[in-house]
């Protein structure tokens, strides 16, 4: 196609690779954003329980996003802590599917690096951009005549012809064991109308118009099936894949090609690489022959973001290629990272402007418990009524994510009692275990002067 690689040659630039921070477990129970037909959010679905408005909104960002509409847009989830904000972009995330690219960072992250905080930045973005690559293929339809396999050399080496009848002439073909593999793997027999990819010799059973195909004039004589509508040969334009401009940077930029996007640790991706790249893509878009995938970056925990990483997203986002980017803060009037000035959320003034806010709230006993039985079930925890009571109260009054945490914790406890489910002696053991965040701090303070400064 091009002088750009795609797969994986490449030369020797090296790239330092942005390592992904993946929760594992903790939202592993969100399949969706649990909305209905209208993307009106049911009351539990899909591993989601109640924060409505802001799952209703989200709805709205997701059908923009899947229309393609606002690539380049920026939407902030604020709220306390525990309400959701990360499983709600979780949620979105499950809802766009794998062809939407999806790339989840943490705002502290950015700093952990061993590359510029602008690189990192860089990368997460183009991580967030997919390029749908199609390519041009000849493919001959037709109807199967006659197929003759000569197998007589033993079947790992087979060899035949195949007569196709197309909308002309009738032509014959060798075949080689790609397409006899194919022949197999669908099936085909005389009478079948089939389409040949003549690059990959892949051949593809379209249907069986055998009475339809045949038709006999007034003398009784036979006329072939006319498949094509135009003409023997058909150029189709067929989807090769979807990769990431992220991914198409690396494996131009390093010997080892795509291997490096499984490594991490080598280098930043040169200004050159990336500018020869987006020319290459934007001489593709013209052609006809790609298209732009603006997909979602998450930026959790925005408010560890500094005022440099704050100016470059706002430039960023004013490129034609910018995925959607969707931030989350639980901080309210805060600093400026790196600066005196107060700010909503940390977030400067002019980022806020273009922002669509979506808060969540705190959740209701109710919801709580609800959480907290979906997480049980996601554990493969079975755990009695009383028990799930007493965890709700300490939710309620601790933090829902402490709660959590506890369920697998008294689990472990009731095992060790050899006993079937999870009772609230199990619970009270785990909260005398491990404290929660309110008594570690009122501990602190009463034994302040024993600890080291
Ligand atoms: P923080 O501000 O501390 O980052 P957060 O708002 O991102 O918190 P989450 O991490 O999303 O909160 O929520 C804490 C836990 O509760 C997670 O395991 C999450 O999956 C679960 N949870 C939160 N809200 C819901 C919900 N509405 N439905 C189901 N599970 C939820």
């Amino acid at each position: 196609m091009s002088d750009i690689k795609l797969t994986n040659q490449t030369s020797t630039a090296e790239v330092r690779e942005l390592t992904r921070l993946e929760r594992i477990g903790a939202h592993s129970h969100i399949r969706g954003l649990g909305l209905d037909d209208t993307l009106e959010p049911r009351d539990v679905s899909m591993g989601m329980v109640g924060q409505q408005a802001a799952r209703r909104a989200t709805g709205v960002v997701y059908k923009m996003i899947q229309e393609g509409k606002i690539s380049g847009r920026a939407i902030l989830l604020a709220g306390r802590p525990g309400t959701g904000k990360t499983a709600i972009a979780m949620g979105l995330a499950q809802a766009l599917g794998e062809d939407t690219p999806f790339t989840t960072i943490a705002g502290s992250e950015i700093f952990s690096l061993e590359m510029s905080k602008t690189e990192a930045l860089t990368q997460a973005f183009r991580r967030s951009i997919g390029v749908r690559i199609m390519e041009e293929t000849e493919i001959i339809e037709g109807e199967v005549v006659e197929i003759q396999i000569d197998s007589a050399s033993g079947t790992s080496d087979k060899s035949g012809r195949l007569t196709l009848c197309t909308t002309e002439m009738e032509t014959v073909y060798d075949l080689g064991s790609k397409m006899i593999e194919s022949l197999t793997k669908e099936g085909v027999t005389a009478g079948d109308v089939v389409s040949i990819d003549k690059a990959s010799g892949r051949i593809m059973k379209l249907g069986r118009s055998f009475t339809r195909s045949r038709d006999y004039d007034a003398t009784g004589a036979q006329t072939r099936f006319v498949q094509c509508p135009e003409g023997e040969l058909q150029k189709r334009k067929e989807v090769v894949h979807v990769v990431s401009l992220h991914e198409i940077d690396v494996i131009n930029s390093r010997q080892q090609g795509f291997l490096a996007l499984f490594a991490g640790d080598t280098g930043e991706i040169k200004s050159e690489v990336r500018d020869q790249i987006d020319g290459k893509v934007a001489e593709w878009r013209e052609e006809g022959k790609a298209t732009i995938v603006p997909g979602v970056l998450f930026i959790d925990e925005v408010h560890m973001l500094d005022m440099e990483c704050f100016s470059w997203l706002n430039r960023a986002l004013e490129s034609d290629m910018a995925p959607v980017l969707v931030i989350a803060t639980n901080r309210g009037i805060a600093k400026i990272r790196g600066t005196n000035y107060k700010s909503p959320h940390g977030i400067p003034i002019d980022l806020l402007d273009r922002l669509m806010i979506i808060s969540t709230s705190p959740y209701s006993e109710a919801e709580t418990k609800k959480i907290l039985v979906i997480r049980c079930e996601e554990e493969d925890v079975e755990m009695a009524d009383d028990a799930l009571d007493l965890l709700t109260r300490i939710a309620m009054e601790t933090s829902l994510r402490y709660a959590i945490h506890m369920i697998i914790a008294a689990s472990l406890c009731a095992t060790k009692r050899k006993a079937g489910e999870v009772e609230i002696e199990d619970i009270k053991r785990v909260y005398s275990l491990f404290v929660d965040v309110k008594r570690s701090t009122q501990f602190l303070m009463e034994y302040q002067k024993e600890f080291m400064f």
